[in-house]
């Protein structure tokens, strides 16, 4: 038996949802519904509404929450696909399921116990919830690992706490139910004694929100604001936030990040083909340079691929029992980050290369071989977490990394 979802498309109601459905749904989604709203939500800077209606009518807002709570529990290699299927057709609505992504499998991986994480994964599957993250902060900019803003205990028992935080970036709060945010254990700790702080819808409240207007990843709505709220202790992950970045957050990022970007580069390489495909069969002599160039590309984005896959593989490969110790192993790390590195840098690569195929038509603002959108899009890759800060990382690890 199956449901339907708002745009029509035909989704299974059978909780044990099989292998290769919430793809092919998010597929449907990605070419019905984001390719139709892609420019005008970059046009106008706005969140993509309509996509993810779309996603949250078929259930896919709870592809990362495992069966036993009430969602997909889709395998992570089924994950990034989906987020390069969407980034293929709209990146800014990839890149928004990419983070609400990474917020869900953050909670779900340091939980603890039964408890009220376990209830709040139970709530976001049924109704579909949506999460945003608010790491950032003025005064340490894109340092994940440090924070200015603290948890403030209050209530009689001490049980609850408030805060206040304010973001330099921070995507679609405006439109999420809930917020995951990074915050000094308490006013006393040191900038790195963090912990990860769950709030829901009436929970907070922004303030001072500022403006959004970017060169590209524009739906994602993203401005800097000030964020006041207050909840129950329980709401506080009990893992420390470094073994939360270290275990799950920077490696699901890099991870879902490198495949929105290998999906604005696809769509570029597409374009490219078409394109070339159209004029050889008026000009066939007057194509081979482009055509070699094109054959360059499709090499660019086949290593820019495996690189992904191989990394995913080694992601779902991690015994969870012994997943902190590897995510810490320089070995890993220096992957990881490899991975981020390189797919920011080939995914600005391609889509310029793929310029250089089709030409003018390319640098058109709009129209069927138009990459203005990519290539501005593509441009946010490499401040996503700063590659200087990756590569300083790097730099530190390389020296006392025994190799492998
Ligand atoms: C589309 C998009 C969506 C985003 N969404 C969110 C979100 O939802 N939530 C959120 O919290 N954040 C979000 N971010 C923020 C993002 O992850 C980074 O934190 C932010 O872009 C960094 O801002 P920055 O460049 O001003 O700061 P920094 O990273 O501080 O960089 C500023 C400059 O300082 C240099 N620098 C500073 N320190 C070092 C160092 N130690 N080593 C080397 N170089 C250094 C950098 O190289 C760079 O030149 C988003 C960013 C983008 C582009």
């Amino acid at each position: 038996m199956t449901s339907t979802a708002k745009m029509g498309t035909p989704i299974p109601a059978d909780p044990a949802r099989s292998r290769g459905a919430a793809l092919r749904v998010a597929t449907a989604i990605a070419e019905d519904v984001a390719a139709q709203h892609a420019h005008d939500v970059d046009l106008h800077a706005r969140f993509p509404i309509e996509t993810v209606d779309a996603l949250r009518g078929a259930k896919l807002l709870s592809t990362a929450v495992s069966r036993e709570l009430g969602g997909w529990g889709c395998e992570f290699s089924e994950l990034t696909e989906i987020c390069t299927r969407l980034a293929r057709s709209c990146a800014s609505s990839g890149m928004i399921f990419a983070m609400h992504t990474i917020q869900v499998a953050s909670i779900l991986n340091h939980r603890g116990g039964e408890g009220a994480l376990d209830r709040y994964l139970r709530d976001l599957a049924r109704d579909q919830r949506l999460i945003a993250s608010a790491t950032s902060e003025v005064g340490t900019g894109g340092d994940l690992r440090r924070s200015i803003a603290h948890v403030e205990s209050t209530g009689t028992g001490g049980d609850r706490f408030r805060f206040e935080k304010t973001t330099t970036v921070s995507s679609y709060c405006e439109y999420a139910d809930d917020l995951l945010l990074t915050l000094r254990r308490d006013a006393e700790s040191a900038a790195g004694d963090q912990v990860a702080v769950l709030v829901q819808r009436g929970e907070w409240k922004l303030a001072d929100i500022g403006e959004w207007n970017t060169l590209g990843m524009r739906g994602t709505c993203s401005p800097a604001a000030r964020i006041t709220g207050e909840g129950a202790d329980p709401q506080i992950l009990p893992d420390p936030f470094r073994a939360v970045a270290a275990v799950t957050m920077v490696p699901v990022s890099h991870l879902l990040w490198a495949a929105v970007w290998l999906g604005i580069a696809v769509d570029a390489t597409d374009r490219a083909r078409r394109f070339l495909q159209i004029k050889s069969r008026k000009d066939p002599d007057g194509s081979t340079i482009a055509a070699n160039r094109l054959a360059q590309l499709s090499t660019r984005l086949r290593n820019m691929r495996a690189q992904l896959e191989s990394e995913v593989r080694s992601y779902e490969e991690r015994d969870s029992a012994h997943a902190a110790e590897r995510a810490s192993e320089p070995g890993t790390v220096l992957a990881l980050n490899d991975l981020k590195l390189s797919a920011s840098e080939s995914v600005v690569a391609i889509v310029g290369e793929a310029m250089q195929v089709i030409g003018i038509e390319a640098y058109m603002n709009e129209g069927e071989f138009s990459l203005a959108r990519h290539l501005r899009d593509a441009h946010s890759a490499a401040l996503m977490i700063n590659n200087d800060r990756i590569r300083a990382t790097n730099a530190d690890l390389l020296l006392v990394y025994k190799g492998r």
